[in-house]
C-alpha cells in the first residue's frame, strides 16, 4: 500500500497547512446576510441559537451529528438499497462493516444513538446502580437517570482545566474506578460506560492504555465495559498521533483493539460514518438475546431499526472508510489549524485540540459576565451577530436547575464550534478566526442573557433568552464603525 498523507501538510514557507484532501463535487449555496439581518434572526430566535434558520446562517458550526459530507462511494451505495421489510441485503452489507470494523459478530440497529442508550439502560440497569464513566453525554444521562442509575464521572485532574498540555484529558481516573468498586461492590455497579473523545469537556480522547487499564479493572470486579463509539475514529486518530505505541499502527487495528477491551459497544452514526442512525454491536449471544426484543419493540424489525434503508447503505461505506487516514483526519487536523491560531493569539479555548470542534473558553473569554448570567450562551450569540457564524453553547443554559429552582453552574462554560466532516474549507475556517478575534479585541461589549422562556426539560432546546441591557446594539455599531458595509 502507498503511504498515505494524513493531517496538514509542509509548505514551502514552512506552515504546516490542513489541506483539503478530497474535491468538492456538490455544492450548497450559503447565506451571508447583512449585520442588521443576522440581529433580527437572533431577536427571533430568542438568542437561542437552536432557534434560527439555516437562511440566515453563514457557517453552520453548531453541531458535527447529521451534518457531514458523504463520500461519492456512500451517495452511489444509496442507489443499490433494498427495500425490505425484513432480511434487507442492505443491512448485511452494513453488518458485514460493522463487523470488520468493530470486530463484533452481533449488530442492532437503531435510529440514532440515543435509542441504542434507551436499549442499553432498559436492559443493564437496576434501580440504585452506578454508572462510573470518563464523562457523560446529555443523552445518556437522560435515559441512565430515567431507569433509576446514578452517573459517576471520574475523570483525571487534568480534564476540566481548559489549557494544558495532556495528550488525553479523556481518560478515566483508575484509582478513582477502583474506589468506586470498593464502595459500591460489583453488584451496585451497572457498568463502566467510556466514553470516545469526550463530547462535552472539548472532544478529548482516552489513551488505549487507559482503556486497558480500565478493562482490567473491570476483569478484577467482573463487570461489564461499554464503549460509547460515536466519535470513535477522531480518538482512534488521536492515538496514533499522540500515543507512541501505536505512531505506525493501521487505524483500523486501532479501532478493533479499542472494541476488543468492550463487550458492548454502541454509536450513533449521525457522526461516526457521516450518516443517520446508529448500532449497538456484541459478541455474546446472551447480551444479544438480552437487548433483541426491547429493538423490535421501540425501533423496528431487526434488519432496519428505524433506520431508512438507504441511510444503511451509506452507513455500510461510511463506516469502512472511517478507517482510512485522510478521511478520518480532515476535521481533527482542521478543529487544531483553529484551536492554535486562537491560542496563539491569545484567546482562551481548550488545549490540546480535540474532536469534534473547538471550543471557546468563555469564561475566559468574557470574564466580566457572571456564569449566572450565561457567558456561553451570550458569546454564541454575540459571534453568531457579527460573523453569521453559528456554535452552541455547552454551558450552564446546557445545564439544569435544582430542586430549588436555583441553576447547577456547569463545570465549564464553552462555545462549541463544530467542524462537520469534510464540509468546510481553509478559507471558511479562516473567517470564523479572524471574527472570533474580532470579537476578543471587542469582548468588554458583550453582556449577559437571562430566561424569557424556559422549559422545563432539555432548555437548551428550545428555551427563549433575552440580552441584559442594550449590549447588541453597541456591538453592532462597533462592527459598522470597523468594517463599514463589508458583512
Ligand atoms: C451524539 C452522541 C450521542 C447521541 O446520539 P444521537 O444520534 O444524537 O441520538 C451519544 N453519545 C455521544 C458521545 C454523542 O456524541
Amino acid at each position: 500500500m502507498t503511504k498515505q498523507t494524513s493531517g496538514t501538510i509542509k509548505f514551502y514557507s514552512g506552515e504546516q497547512l490542513p489541506v483539503e484532501l478530497h474535491k468538492v463535487r456538490i455544492v450548497q449555496k450559503l447565506f451571508l446576510k447583512p449585520i442588521d439581518e443576522r440581529y433580527a434572526a437572533i431577536e427571533k430566535g430568542g438568542y437561542n441559537t437552536f432557534l434560527l434558520n439555516t437562511k440566515d446562517i453563514f457557517l453552520d458550526m453548531l453541531t458535527d451529528s447529521g451534518t457531514n459530507a458523504m463520500s461519492d462511494n456512500q451517495v452511489a451505495s444509496m442507489l443499490q438499497a433494498d427495500d425490505a421489510y425484513a432480511g434487507s441485503q442492505s443491512f448485511y452489507r452494513m453488518e458485514a462493516a460493522a463487523r470488520e470494523v468493530f470486530g463484533k459478530q452481533y449488530v442492532l440497529p437503531v435510529h440514532q444513538g440515543r435509542a441504542a442508550e434507551n436499549i442499553i439502560s432498559q436492559v443493564f440497569i437496576k434501580k440504585g446502580q452506578v454508572i462510573p464513566m470518563n464523562y457523560h453525554f446529555t443523552t445518556t444521562k437522560e435515559h441512565m437517570e430515567l431507569n433509576g442509575g446514578k452517573v459517576l464521572e471520574i475523570y483525571t485532574d487534568e480534564a476540566l482545566k481548559i489549557k494544558s498540555d495532556e495528550p488525553f484529558k479523556g481518560n478515566i481516573d483508575i484509582d478513582k474506578l477502583k474506589a468506586v468498586f470498593a464502595e459500591h461492590g460489583s453488584d451496585g455497579v451497572a457498568f463502566v460506560r467510556m466514553e470516545a473523545s469526550t463530547n462535552l469537556i472539548g472532544g478529548q480522547p482516552f489513551s488505549m492504555q487507559n482503556l486497558r487499564d480500565v478493562r482490567a479493572v473491570c476483569d478484577e470486579n467482573k463487570s461489564m465495559l461499554v464503549l460509547d463509539a460515536s466519535l470513535i475514529g477522531e480518538n482512534a486518530y488521536m492515538i496514533k498521533q499522540r500515543e507512541e505505541e501505536y505512531r505506525n499502527a493501521d487505524v483500523k487495528d486501532i479501532l478493533n483493539e479499542m472494541c476488543s477491551y468492550a463487550e458492548l459497544v454502541y454509536f450513533s452514526s449521525r457522526k461516526v460514518s457521516s450518516t443517520r442512525g446508529g448500532a449497538i454491536v456484541v459478541n455474546d449471544e446472551e447480551l444479544y438475546l438480552k437487548m433483541r426484543d426491547l429493538l423490535v419493540l421501540f425501533e423496528g424489525f431487526l434488519t432496519y431499526g428505524g433506520m431508512s434503508v438507504r441511510e444503511i447503505e451509506a452507513m455500510a461505506v461510511g463506516l469502512l472508510e472511517t478507517c482510512d487516514d485522510t478521511v478520518i483526519s480532515q476535521s481533527p487536523s482542521f478543529v487544531k489549524y483553529t484551536v492554535d491560531s486562537l491560542d496563539a493569539a491569545g484567546i482562551p479555548v481548550v488545549t490540546p485540540a480535540g474532536a469534534l470542534g473547538c471550543h471557546i473558553d468563555a469564561k475566559g473569554f468574557l470574564p466580566h459576565i457572571p456564569q449566572r448570567d450565561y457567558p456561553a450562551g451570550a458569546l454564541a450569540s454575540a459571534l453568531y451577530i457579527i460573523s453569521g457564524c453559528r456554535g452552541m453553547e455547552r454551558g450552564t443554559i446546557s445545564s439544569v436547575r435544582n430542586e430549588n429552582g436555583d441553576d447547577i453552574l456547569a463545570d465549564v462554560e464553552l462555545l462549541r464550534l463544530a467542524f462537520p466532516r469534510r464540509v468546510f474549507t481553509l478559507s471558511q475556517t479562516m473567517f470564523v478566526i479572524d471574527r472570533v478575534k474580532w470579537l476578543y479585541e471587542n469582548r468588554e461589549l458583550v453582556g449577559g442573557l437571562e430566561w424569557v422562556d424556559e422549559p422545563p426539560l432539555l432548555r437548551f432546546f428550545l428555551g427563549k433568552l433575552k440580552p441584559k441591557g442594550d449590549w447588541p446594539q453597541k456591538l453592532i455599531a462597533k462592527f459598522k464603525a470597523d468594517f463599514g458595509d463589508s458583512l
